[in-house]
């Protein structure tokens, strides 16, 4: 009889922002839980030598176990591929002995970067070889107060401004989704791309009543819903579950005059916080901030609330990328201004709230973002003298 040995497995997740759990980490952490694996999770390290040095020197506590048999780590939006690429290196020589396996979205994404940076290959797409098709590791995040799942993979359509196609290439529905969820949470996240795509709507929407019943108060389909696939057919079926915020985007032409008819449809099958995101700042022709005064108003009119979104490219690790028609004083008085009003609660529905954050045209707009980054300037500069 063959007994086998119980491995040592760290996941890692590199220090940067997100607010949301690793969710391929706790896929990871499930499945080797069910081989009898030790598991250890740990996040946002900053590694340095003097750190190194110290702990040589001192007893102290350290997290790390003295060896690992195999470190995950994960990573996400490429400008953050430094911090990934400095986590690996750092394992690369604390523990020479262990297998080190990059994933996630940046990995792949710009897999070249990181072979070049790591010397390790990293691994693309989904982990279908087990992983994917576990439920997450709750017990990780004992705090989580929602559960998140897919009710479907990658996404039919494949818009040039976005990676869902790189990184899920198919379409793919998740008939067992239900095994994800955690009743003792109250809401449920998904982060589908187009759950508006898929075939089994009516079931989930079934399954879906199911779990409000026991209790679920709130479901959140967090990546935006299609709204040029919303229709009345859909908002009736839809309207049975307490979904909200209920989220579209606006990015494009191809979305104009379906989005307000959305926000409007959603309206009035009782959806009340309506959000959508609106991509600014990217390098296509459609994209300066005429039109981008014109989705957001537009939103506005309809009854709906912005939600811009900075675009960066999905191959670029550095995240400071500047679109020509953009410049960096919109684009910092923009920054300011959004986390000014969304930190204080300030943006709302209001044609007048909106108007005296936008202004009352597109020139009136940039205009009060020129005044913003003036005004910025001005007290940096008295702070610094
Ligand atoms: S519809 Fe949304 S998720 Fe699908 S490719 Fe376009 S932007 Fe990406």
């Amino acid at each position: 009889m063959s007994t086998k040995k119980k491995k040592n497995i760290l996941i890692y997740k590199p220090v940067y922002k997100d607010e949301f759990p690793p969710l391929g980490l706790m896929k990871i952490s499930t499945w080797h839980k069910q081989q009898s694996d030790d598991v250890q999770y740990l996040e946002n390290i900053l590694f340095s030598k003097e750190k190194d040095e110290f702990e040589k020197k001192h007893t102290c506590y350290c997290p790390f176990k003295e060896h690992y048999d195999i470190i995950y780590i994960t990573s996400l939006f490429t400008y953050y591929s430094k911090e990934v690429v400095q986590s690996a290196n750092y394992f690369r020589k604390r523990y020479p002995k262990a297998e080190i396996k990059i994933g996630g979205i940046a990995a792949t994404l710009v897999p070249d970067y990181f072979k070049e940076n790591t010397g390790i290959e990293p691994f693309k797409g989904l982990m279908m070889d087990g992983p994917e098709f576990c439920s997450p590791d709750y017990s990780l995040f004992p705090h989580l107060r929602h559960s998140i799942s897919f009710t479907t993979r990658g996404c039919p359509r494949s818009c040039s401004f976005c990676s869902v196609s790189l990184h899920e290439p198919e379409f793919i529905l998740k008939e067992d989704w239900e095994k994800d969820i955690d009743i003792t949470k109250n809401s449920i996240v998904f982060w589908d791309n187009n759950w508006f795509a898929s075939p089994n709507l009516e079931k989930d929407v079934q399954k879906l009543i199911a779990f409000q019943k026991v209790g679920i108060s709130q479901i959140d389909f967090n990546q935006g819903l299609d709204c040029r696939l919303f229709d009345e057919e859909k908002a009736k079926l839809i309207s049975k579950l307490k979904i909200n915020p209920m989220r579209f985007a606006f990015d494009d032409y191809s979305e104009d005059g379906h989005i307000q008819k959305a926000i409007q449809l959603a309206q009035q099958y009782g959806f009340r916080e309506i959000d959508v995101y609106v991509l600014y700042n990217s390098n296509f022709s459609w994209d300066d901030p005429e039109y981008f005064y014109y989705r957001i108003n537009e939103i506005n009119k309809a009854g709906g609330l912005s939600y811009p979104m900075r675009y960066r490219p999905i191959n670029s690790t550095n995240g400071q990328f500047l679109s020509p028609k953009w410049d960096k004083e919109l684009l910092r008085a923009l920054k300011l201004s959004l986390m000014f009003f969304y930190s204080k609660g300030m943006i709302s529905k209001k044609k007048e709230s909106f108007e005296e954050i936008y202004g009352k045209s597109p020139t009136q707009f940039k205009k009060k973002l020129y005044d913003i980054f003036e005004k910025d300037k001005e007290k940096s500069k008295r702070k610094s003298s």
